[in-house]
């Protein structure tokens, strides 16, 4: 009797145990795909990614630069320029005989449509489901090339924007390449800077450098963004109203003259 008794008690036991084994591994699995369905939906569309794609982008172009050898070329990578409230960060900077270039890296994958006059282009992603527009890249790069002139002085500038995956085929611009014409477009062309000259220009480029660290650049990009978003200049706090200029709608601040600031209305 007590044998059987203690038989019931062993069986019930084990029946618990493989009824609780059941019930985790039937409510874990799901869980578990819909974390797996979660990421995948992430590498679409979120910011996450898309700035884990940026990276890797620097880096590989970073790799087909090279680093800086004396008197042949000179590589600035993730140069941040500040001033006021405001600061850019610019990919890579390359200063060789064939001039100063302002490279901006693009790693989109599907199709990117735009041109130089456009200041919206498109992102065509997910087998033409999704369409993103996002700020001309070639404008975007402009704002940089204008920076590094105002630092290095009359020389020679270009903007080269690199799109990574090479997908080039629906831009219509003369500064946008494909990451394997990157090697060409630094290294055909005159001689245009002397030694010395290129010296003197990285200098000054490192001199003029922001000691900002990457993240204090995108806390005040976000900062910036959200007091336009809320209608106040970041530049001095005023009000923002919209006006009609010559290139467009834009955002200027109510404290004008005094104060510059304005923004494009579709630039982000
Ligand atoms: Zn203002």
């Amino acid at each position: 009797m007590e044998i059987f008794g203690s038989i019931i008690g062993v069986a019930v036991f084990a029946a618990i145990i493989a009824l609780i084994i059941y019930f985790l591994r039937k409510t874990g699995r799901p869980s578990h795909r819909a974390t797996r369905r979660g990421k995948r939906i992430i590498r679409i569309g979120e910011p996450h990614s898309a700035e884990q794609a940026g990276e890797q982008g620097e880096r590989t172009v970073r790799w087909y630069i090279g680093d800086t050898v004396e008197g042949r070329q000179y590589v600035l990578n993730d140069y941040i320029v500040a001033k006021g409230q405001f600061s850019s960060q610019i990919d890579h900077i390359v200063i060789n005989p064939r001039g100063v270039f302002v490279i901006e890296t693009k790693n989109y994958t599907g199709y990117v449509f735009g041109s130089d006059a456009q200041k919206q282009w498109t992102h065509v992603t997910n087998y033409g489901k999704e369409k993103v527009p996002f700020y001309s890249p070639v404008k975007q790069n402009e704002t940089h090339v204008k920076k590094i002139r105002q630092i290095a002085g009359n020389v020679p500038v270009r903007s080269l924007v690199v799109f990574v995956q090479n997908n080039t085929e629906n831009i219509r611009s003369s500064c946008v390449i494909p990451l394997y014409d990157l090697h060409n477009a630094l290294n055909t062309g005159d001689d245009v800077l002397s030694a010395d000259k290129m010296r003197e220009i990285y200098d000054k480029l490192v001199r003029a450098r922001s000691d900002l660290t990457d993240e204090e650049h995108t806390l005040r990009v976000l900062r910036n963004n959200e007091s336009i978003r809320n209608g106040i200049c970041p530049a001095c706090g005023g009000r923002l109203v919209q006006r009609h200029g010559k290139y467009g709608d834009f955002y200027g601040c109510s404290n004008y003259p005094k104060c510059k600031f304005k923004r494009n209305i579709d630039n982000k």
